[in-house]
């Protein structure tokens, strides 16, 4: 199987830093960064004020249908990718715990995995990404040729969701982040469709007792090695 030379994938569970390091990555190699989890909580949000039952497939076909996604580049390099939904900027307000958990609910569903997979595919047609997600190594771009999957232990990915929310005036409760964390972790990974997994392939960091800038040096190594 040939390799895609233009795609990086980077995955795995919540608050494992991928935010940060994909934004990093993205400026070091001059490749665009694309927030696939911003994509899965935009169509959370959408769903949730459309008061769409996840179980009801024809509302959702339909909804989907009238659904307009557009991703807004982050500002800076410290800055979230916005999203903006039928013309409404909803970036602040997919950012919460709550809509974090509404994301992954939806993610589960086979149609909405369809339809972002396909938009996500299309723009690595159209240049140099770092995708960022759960299934991008796995599902989204299998023949990307440098994938990575970050890990960090539970507690130290609560740890930082915790500082990475109250650093954006958030008030929030370690306890409950880390139960939420869980929860999170096993939905995506028990779901049907394109389960949180490392793709055979992905090289695996553990990030729990290393610095963002350590694993994005590491990762910039293993890309400049493999095109040498
Ligand atoms: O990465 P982020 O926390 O923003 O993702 C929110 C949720 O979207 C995840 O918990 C997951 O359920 C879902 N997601 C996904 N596949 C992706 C990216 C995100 O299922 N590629």
């Amino acid at each position: 199987m040939y390799e895609v030379q233009n795609i990086i994938t980077i995955d795995g569970p919540s608050g494992v830093g991928k935010s940060t390091v994909s934004r990093k990555v993205a400026a070091a190699t001059g490749f665009t960064y694309l927030d696939t989890g911003a994509m899965y909580r935009g169509v959370g949000w959408y769903f949730l004020q459309q008061g769409v039952a996840l179980e009801d497939g024809e509302a959702i076909a339909k909804k989907l249908e009238e659904l307009e996604l557009k991703l807004l580049p982050a500002a800076d390099e410290e800055s979230d990718v916005g999203v903006l939904i039928n013309g409404e900027n909803v970036s602040d307000a997919i950012r919460s715990p709550e809509m974090a958990m509404v994301a992954s609910k939806v993610s589960a569903v086979p149609l909405v995995r369809d339809i972002l997979t396909e938009i996500q595919r299309g723009y690595g047609d159209k240049g140099s990404i770092v995708a960022e997600g759960r299934d991008t190594g796995t599902v989204v771009f299998p023949r990307a040729a440098f994938k990575f999957f970050l890990d960090a232990q539970p507690e130290e990915r609560a740890k930082r969701r915790v500082m990475q929310l109250q650093a954006r005036g958030v008030e929030a409760d370690f306890k409950q982040i880390l139960m939420m964390t869980l929860e999170r972790d096993k939905n995506d990974s028990e779901r049907a469709v394109a389960p949180l997994k490392k793709a055979e392939d992905a090289v695996r960091i553990d990030t729990t007792e290393i610095t963002i800038q350590q694993v994005v040096d590491e990762i910039l190594r293993i890309i400049v090695g493999k095109k040498s």
